[in-house]
């Protein structure tokens, strides 16, 4: 089985990316494990894209093995696309982005709760119907070789004005995907791992690294 490191240090998405690539023998230890120094890594980029990058090349630069990095976040339509890739940090600062100035003093993760509670409070005047959203993941693999692999997920539901369910973390207790009438929090990882976007990230990501091999 191949190792990889995960460039992550957030406990559920390791596990939610260690079970579903676990599927396809790929064995996932995190940063930690794999004597990774404890170094913030910025994310600065404007993108899930380049955020994904830069954290699987940096990690990868400091453990010299293959590393995989995911970026994610919650895209919702009526807010113009926010919290988007300040997602983990939207409780933090005031309004739908953070201001250039102070962007950097702000980029510490916020608790989940002021994340959705913020969330709430921004999309409660709007119906349901209007309250689409997207959960997306952009997963890049980076090997010491330089090769690098990107691929992405994608899964589209609803939001909830009040948490639901307690399984997953972040906004899963809000967000209802198509297709359910239960939120993420209250399907539970099982189902979850089947259809979401990290899911079908690193599903895509097989498939391209399959390619490769060929
Ligand atoms: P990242 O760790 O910088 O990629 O930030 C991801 C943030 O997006 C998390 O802290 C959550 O707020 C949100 N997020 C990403 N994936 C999920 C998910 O599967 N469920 C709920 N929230 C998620």
């Amino acid at each position: 089985m191949k190792t990889v490191v995960a460039a992550t240090r957030n406990r559920h998405k390791i596990e939610e990316i260690g079970e579903i690539t676990g599927r396809f023998g790929m064995d996932i230890i995190s940063r930690d494990e794999a004597g990774v120094p404890p170094v913030e890594i910025p994310e600065t980029g404007k993108t899930f894209e380049e955020n994904s990058y830069i954290k699987a090349y940096e990690i990868m630069k400091l453990c010299g093995r293959i590393t995989v990095a995911d970026d994610s976040g919650l895209v919702v339509d009526c807010l113009d696309g926010a919290p988007g890739v300040y997602s983990a940090r939207f409780g933090g600062f005031e309004g739908l982005w953070p201001d250039e100035d102070n962007a950097k003093a702000d980029s510490a993760d916020t608790p989940d709760g002021d994340n959705n509670a913020k969330l709430i409070s921004l999309i409660k005047d709007f119906p349901y119907e209007e309250r689409t959203a997207r959960f997306v993941s952009v997963i890049t693999m980076v090997f010491p070789d330089g090769r690098t692999i990107v691929a992405e997920g994608a899964v589209e539901g609803h939001l909830i004005l009040e948490e639901r369910g307690c399984a997953g973390f972040g906004y899963d207790p809000l967000f209802v995907p198509e297709g359910y009438d239960r939120t993420f929090g209250e399907l539970g990882q099982e189902i979850k791992n089947t259809i979401s976007h990290r899911a079908r990230a690193l599903q895509a990501l097989h498939e391209k690294l399959e390619q490769e091999i060929d």
